[in-house]
């Protein structure tokens, strides 16, 4: 039986990457700067570079966020083609702003409702993650969101799952499902901690191992069969 259902946020409840290709083109409008399509993979591959090196301990938030448009610029051969730290805070204000639930995620938190427990574990920044929640309107459906910039440790590492559970009051591990897209941070996460998960993978790729789940789906909506039955 589950009690609790923790939730990652990015590409499981919020349509994170057409957020942020939105937001990404919108900052160099607004800030009277050319771009070109090519960009936005350009920073793809930075930004996933710069967030391992954030999950692994090895820069913080505030280096999290300047490095990634730096690495950019520097890629495009304009260095100094805008201050790396001001982009990023407009384009975080833009990415809030441009936020969208998943489809199925709102039915899929209507139906939990009252039966279980959820909570929302991200690796995200404070300045995105709570202003998104609530300007989705669905902070009521959860009894906690951790995120990981503000307790300082990130999935998967064991401390955020120790801060996490404390939290819950210490529900019996084999009451308690992650679901989320991503292997290395949430699958593997659960796994280390000793959790069941459920792998969000609505593209269907291959899953090259080594981290398996118990659960793998390809629509939100199967998640409320796994926990209710
Ligand atoms: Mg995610």
């Amino acid at each position: 039986m589950i009690e609790w259902v923790l939730f990652d946020a990015d590409d499981t409840l919020f349509d994170f990457r057409r957020a942020a290709k939105l937001a990404f083109f919108q900052t160099f409008e607004a800030l009277k700067l050319e771009s070109e399509p090519a960009w936005f993979e350009v920073y793809e591959i930075y930004n996933k570079a710069v967030w391992t090196e954030y999950e692994n301990h090895k820069i913080d938030g505030q280096t999290l966020r300047s490095k990634r448009f730096a690495g950019l610029f520097s890629h495009i051969k304009q260095p100094d083609l805008h201050d790396p730290a001001a982009f990023n805070d407009l384009y975080l204000k833009l990415l809030v702003e441009n936020s969208h639930l998943l489809d199925g995620a709102l039915d899929l938190l209507n139906a939990l409702h009252g039966k279980v427990k959820m909570a929302v574990i991200t690796n995200g920044l404070h300045d995105v993650q709570r202003p998104r929640i609530k300007k989705q309107n669905v902070g009521h459906f959860f009894a906690e969101i951790v995120v990981s910039e503000e307790i300082g440790c990130a999935k998967p590492q064991v401390e955020y799952f120790e801060y996490t559970f404390r939290n819950l009051g210490n529900p019996p591990k084999d009451r308690v499902l992650v679901v989320g897209d991503n292997l290395s941070s949430d699958i593997q996460g659960a796994k280390n901690y000793g959790l069941k998960s459920c792998w969000y993978n609505p593209s269907g790729k291959e899953n090259p191992g080594p981290h398996f789940p118990e659960y793998e789906i390809r629509g939100l909506d199967e998640v409320r069969e796994i926990v209710l039955g």
